[in-house]
């Protein structure tokens, strides 16, 4: 392998699978918890990178509800949460992504939070008024940064099907806020896809696409992809790290051109793999199928999405700039921008990155 990382960072870059809530950095975070008088478990960013990752060590649940339940309760009115989408816009510039889909759950920001028992409740938010606000936040930060950004809204999918029809009418009506799509997240083994299958209906005669979790953890991944193809119409699947190991799915995937959001970091931090190669993404790539590499949680999890591209060069040695060239075009073709916004943006990665594979190091 001959690519540098501080190659990768220069490169233009797409996000496709980036949680607002497991992207706020530590210096947001303490901002906002001095703000809101809450307490933290740590008080420099090196003792909260050590809490988070120490959380992950004793279960993926303890870091569901610790971690997330600690980053979540410091976004819990509109200011906070524009603010949270502000600096996201900062984070994706620092790393030169050019677009990204940042997603999030209202469902965790109505005001409601009690981690640590803050007491700082506040009026219960509606979910368009917290759309509303994120998008807020995310507009400015494209005029401050430059930096294009659209938004999926989630279901946490352990809500009830009725909170998680809800959500959907909600996304439906905050189009005109830049939501391209309703997304699926969080826990699959205990809440699989088809417990939210009405909420996914209502966006069927709609412009909103779908992005759904599949395929992360749990036992039914095969199940649970096949699932949220056929009966969600998922237009992408988050992580599906197993598609490259089942011929079916592998199929499946190809005739519905499905896109598949790969997030190898993630998958390594949380110890689902062992090595990036078991997701197959040569294969994949030579299959034809539209892989994207993205982060999922950077900041909490404490790597960037040039960081998930350079240890993935690292264990792949196929892997060049030519390759990363096309990984980014898939990310252009499966993104929910609108076609004359993706020619748009394939001409940006096929003018910044050489024909010949070579890095052009020139960025004017
Ligand atoms: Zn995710």
């Amino acid at each position: 392998m001959t690519i540098k990382k501080s190659e990768i960072r220069q490169m233009p870059k797409i996000d496709l699978h980036r949680h607002l809530d497991g992207d706020v950095n530590a210096k947001t975070i303490f901002n906002l918890a001095r703000i809101n008088k809450t307490p933290l478990p740590a008080d420099n960013s090196r003792d909260l990178a050590a809490y988070f990752k120490n959380l992950k060590n004793t279960g993926l649940a303890n870091l569901f509800r610790d971690g997330f339940g600690l980053v979540t309760s410091l976004m819990q009115t509109p200011e906070n949460l524009a603010t949270v989408a502000y600096e996201e816009v900062r984070n994706l510039f620092k790393d030169n992504i050019i677009y990204a889909e940042i997603q999030f759950a209202p469902q965790y920001h109505t005001g409601e939070s009690v981690y640590y028992n803050h007491g700082k409740r506040s009026r219960k938010n509606s979910y368009e008024e917290i759309i509303k606000s994120v998008w807020l936040g995310l507009k400015q930060g494209e005029r401050d940064f430059g930096v294009k950004t659209n938004i999926i809204v989630d279901i946490g999918r352990e809500a009830t099907s009725e909170i998680g029809i809800e959500v959907a009418k909600a996304a439906i009506k905050c189009i005109r806020y830049n939501v391209v799509a309703l997304g699926l997240a969080t826990d699959e083994a205990d809440f699989p896809p088809e417990r939210h299958k009405q909420a996914f209906q209502l966006t069927f005669d709609t412009e909103l696409r779908r992005s759904v979790h599949a395929g992360e953890f749990g036992n039914q991944l095969h199940k649970n992809i096949l699932t949220s193809i056929n009966d969600l119409k998922a237009d992408r699947l988050g992580h599906a790290r197993i598609v490259s190991q089942h011929e079916d799915l592998l199929q499946k995937i190809k005739e519905n051109n499905v896109g598949i959001e790969s997030c190898p970091e993630s998958n390594i931090f949380t110890n689902l793999i062992k090595s990036r190669h078991e997701i197959g993404i040569k294969k994949l790539l030579e299959e034809d199928v539209r892989i994207s590499i993205n982060s999922d949680d950077p900041a909490m999890f404490g790597y960037t999405l040039t960081d998930t591209i350079y240890r993935l060069c690292k264990e792949e040695a196929w892997l060049d700039a030519k390759g990363i060239r096309k990984l980014q075009i898939n990310a252009a073709l499966s993104s929910f921008l609108k076609q004359e916004e993706k020619k748009a943006l394939v001409g940006w990665i096929n003018r910044e990155y050489n024909i010949d594979g070579s890095w052009n190091e020139q960025t004017d």
